[in-house]
């Protein structure tokens, strides 16, 4: 019987190691592996190709998105950058206009100078989606929740989309927001799913990963070759680290999402905040996906405040427990400005986020704790 998330993100990929009984995946911390003669070996060479940590976390990951094929990467970026040497020139990629601030700009610094056409569009839109699709459009790059404004795309609707357009559209979501305990781009209607374990999959601040996962064998076919032949694959230390932190991912995503809930609502009440973008507030206008598509809101929320640049600078500085950083999707609660911050290759472009949108990543803290000490910061702008 097939076993449910929770028990996959424990076991999946993951047995006693047979030699020792170890409990816990060894750390192969080793670059190469003897042969007992040329080519004669137990199914590893060289740790570029391979590494048996590595491929616990891959056939982890392949599992939790439900699908049979998953591979590792150095770093969030790695993953797309490999994925994206799969374009030919000439090609066209639609993707949302609310991107991750490093995606837009490898799309923008790097693979147009390839000769990859790349179009931005309002995703939540299903005309926008019919009207941005082209003859050589090749992939729809969906990010849901996106990063920083947290639109909800429906994967289900734009998939059939983009497949009646044309069968031989790749579908591609960026799940590091969701990750796969609240959505399942796949069994959506998805071809491709990317992650930055760095973020909820880890889930501790302590690691820089990426992966792509794929029902499409020929495809994993194509990035297991890029993976070894450019060779962006993470340590096994690294690969440990994220395997680890998969397994409290359902309790961490429930407690997430129940804390990122009171938070919003806190916020929607107080009268120096002008706006909260929350999926799961009934008052976000893709409430009705995002409820469809998602077990709940998740840890993200940004807002805006009634103030000036000063007054919303003055308040990140502010606050004790939400601390001022990049990233997300740790246990402890972040708060930043993505416009100054994370997404500032994105100025002056048409993706350009607006100055004073403010970004919490909230943590596992205790909720009150949390209201508390925004309600401190923002007493004093
Ligand atoms: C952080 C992030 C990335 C990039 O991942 P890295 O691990 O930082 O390279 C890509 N997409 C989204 C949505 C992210 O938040």
């Amino acid at each position: 019987m097939p076993h449910h998330f929770e028990t996959l993100a424990i076991h999946a990929g993951q047995e006693p190691d047979p030699t020792t009984g170890a409990v816990m995946t060894p750390i192969y911390q080793t670059s190469t592996f003897v042969q007992s003669g040329v080519g004669e070996h137990k199914g590893y060479e060289y740790a570029r190709t391979g590494n048996p940590t590595r491929t616990a976390l891959e056939a982890c990951l392949a599992a939790l998105e439900g699908a049979p094929f998953g591979l590792a990467f150095a770093s969030g970026m790695a993953a797309i950058d490999t994925l994206c040497k799969l374009l030919n020139p000439g090609d066209h990629v639609l993707a949302s206009n609310d991107v991750y601030g490093g995606t837009f700009r490898l799309f923008d610094k790097q693979y147009k100078k390839y000769g990859i056409e790349f179009s931005y569009a309002e995703l939540t839109d299903l005309q926008a989606v019919r009207e941005g699709l082209r003859p050589n459009t090749r992939w729809v790059w969906i990010e849901t929740p996106t990063n920083p404004r947290l639109k909800v795309v429906d994967i289900h609707a734009v998939a059939e989309i983009a497949h009646a357009h044309n069968p031989r559209i790749r579908v591609v979501v960026d799940n590091t927001f969701a990750t796969p305990y609240l959505q399942q781009p796949l069994t959506l209607g998805a071809d491709v799913v990317i992650h930055s374990t760095t973020k909820y999959l880890g889930g501790h601040s302590d690691v820089v990963g990426g992966a792509l996962v794929t029902r499409d064998e020929a495809m994993h076919e194509q990035l297991k070759f890029l993976q070894n032949a450019a060779g962006a694959v993470p340590g096994p230390l690294d690969c440990f680290l994220v395997l680890r932190g998969i397994k409290t991912l359902p309790v961490r995503m429930e407690r997430h999402g129940e804390n990122a809930l009171a938070v919003a609502q806190f916020l929607a009440d107080h009268p120096k905040v002008a706006e909260v973008i929350y999926p799961g507030l009934d008052t976000h206008p893709q409430h009705a996906v995002a409820k469809r598509q998602m077990r709940n809101g998740g840890g993200m929320i940004s807002f805006f405040i009634r103030g000036d640049a000063a007054a919303t600078r003055a308040l990140v500085a502010r606050t004790k427990l939400f601390a001022l950083a990049e990233s997300l999707g740790g246990v402890e609660s972040l708060i930043e400005l993505p416009a100054a911050m994370t997404h500032g290759s994105t100025q002056g472009s048409p993706l350009e986020v607006a100055p004073g949108l403010i970004r919490l990543s909230v943590g596992l803290e205790n909720k009150q704790d949390l209201m508390d000490d925004l309600a401190q910061a923002l007493a004093e702008v």
